[in-house]
């Protein structure tokens, strides 16, 4: 398994050179500011104690409090999480938003909590790191497996601490309790008006545009869901049990009942079943990994047949596929530019929990689409004058912003 600090590390040098990047900002980019570990005890409902390891990356806060949301996984990691913190930083730098960038995560499978389990664990963790984070200090939010339920339990736990109301501290809320309508969907949403932008640029006609999403989580079901509003033919999904295939498109809809039903996306009545990881090498027009990272690798890149690539999950491709992938002339919208429709709508909360003024949903939605669409001109524009990749591109973009208020404060 390809180590994804080693990756998103190697991400930055690659960009190093077109910034003329000198060794002792490249060092201050590279690691996490502070990196926090806690064991987090677990009262079961049998009545034993279960262990388990929690994980804060505070990577960066130039621009801003950190921002990131916390992971729940069996898989994750150390490394995982400074890697998705570094993105962070680079995403709220691009989506133009005053946060720096963090992550958290447990290694748990939540699958195998009660409900009961799942809120103490969750206010557990806040225990351990509530010292740490802050409304202005560091702002967490939800990410794989964590929702607006265990951020409220995370809310509550942190106010009870503190002895005030700080809605703000954390964002991706339950409307019913600080959060901003349109938050849910956010991420999705953002990701196809980049969609959008990109067909437009490219002149593709939704309705002649196949898509395939891979991941049938948060991000991949609104990004999927809101494509097909809007006309695009969602030919194919998957989860973490296999994938679906309909030639004409499917009603994604009436797809996440038949998953709700039966666990998994499988036997859609009319779509033929695919194996695995095979969503990936279909012949479509656009491909949308939205589930983790090294989807796209070393082992299958060869046979990606999609041309243009948005990355909705973080991290979905390798760098060694990604140089694959540009040598075979495949147009990659990368993970900090695609996916940054979440954590703009967790500013926009964020605003809101400070104002105590709440905003209707068609206002989160403009501004959210003139934030990313401008985001996406921009670094479209900096791809074609710098003639390099659209990663580089934004990670030029981004990286610079937090040098320059880092070189501000004098700090490099
Ligand atoms: N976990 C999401 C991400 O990776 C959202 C983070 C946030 O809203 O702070 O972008």
């Amino acid at each position: 398994m390809s180590d994804p600090f080693k990756n998103a590390k190697q991400q930055l040098y690659n960009v190093a050179k077109v910034l003329d990047l000198n060794d002792q900002e490249l060092e201050y980019l590279s690691e996490p500011k502070k990196f926090i570990v806690v064991s987090i005890p677990l009262k079961m409902d049998d009545g034993s104690t279960k262990m388990f390891s929690g994980f804060r990356s505070q990577f960066n806060d130039d621009r801003g409090p950190f921002k990131g949301g916390i992971r729940y996984h069996q898989n994750v990691s150390i490394p995982e999480v400074k890697a998705l913190s570094m993105w962070m930083t680079w995403k709220c730098a691009i989506a133009d938003i005053p946060f720096g960038g963090g992550k958290g995560g447990i290694i748990v499978n939540p699958e195998e909590l009660s409900q009961g389990e799942l809120e103490r664990l969750s206010r557990g963790y806040i225990r351990a790191i509530y010292k740490d984070i802050g409304i202005d200090v560091d702002v967490p939010a939800p990410d794989v497996n964590t929702d607006g339920q265990i951020m409220a339990w995370m809310v509550d736990e942190y106010n009870t601490l503190v002895g005030r109301q700080e809605l703000g501290v954390i964002t991706g809320k339950p409307v019913d309790f600080g959060g901003s309508l349109g938050r849910t969907e956010a991420t999705g949403r953002g990701g196809v008006y980049i969609l959008e932008q990109l067909a437009k640029k490219k002149g593709m006609k939704p309705k002649d545009t196949s898509i395939a999403v891979q991941g049938f989580g948060n991000v991949g079901y609104y990004f999927a869901l809101i494509a097909e509003e809007l006309g695009f033919k969602v030919v194919a999904v998957s989860d973490s049990k296999g994938g679906i295939y309909k030639e004409s498109g499917l009603n994604i809809e009436k797809v996440m009942s038949h998953k709700n039903a039966g666990g998994s996306v499988k036997d859609f009545e009319g779509a033929k079943n695919i194996e695995g990881d095979k969503i990936l090498e279909l012949v479509v027009d656009i491909l949308a990994p939205a589930a983790l990272e090294n989807a796209i690798n070393e082992k299958n890149v060869e046979d990606v047949k999609a041309k243009y690539i948005i990355e909705m999950a973080n991290g979905p491709i390798t760098p060694e596929a990604e140089e694959v992938l540009n040598e075979n002339g495949v147009l990659v919208v990368p993970d900090v530019l695609a996916n940054s429709g979440g954590v703009t709508v967790s500013y926009f909360e964020w605003v809101q929990n400070r104002e105590g003024y709440y905003w209707q949903e068609d206002e989160v939605n403009e501004k959210l689409q003139k934030k990313i669409v401008d985001a996406f001109n921009q670094s479209f524009d900096e791809m074609e004058r710098l003639k390099i990749n659209f990663r580089a591109a934004v990670y030029a973009l981004a990286i610079k912003k937090v040098l320059d208020s880092a070189r501000a404060k004098g700090v490099v």
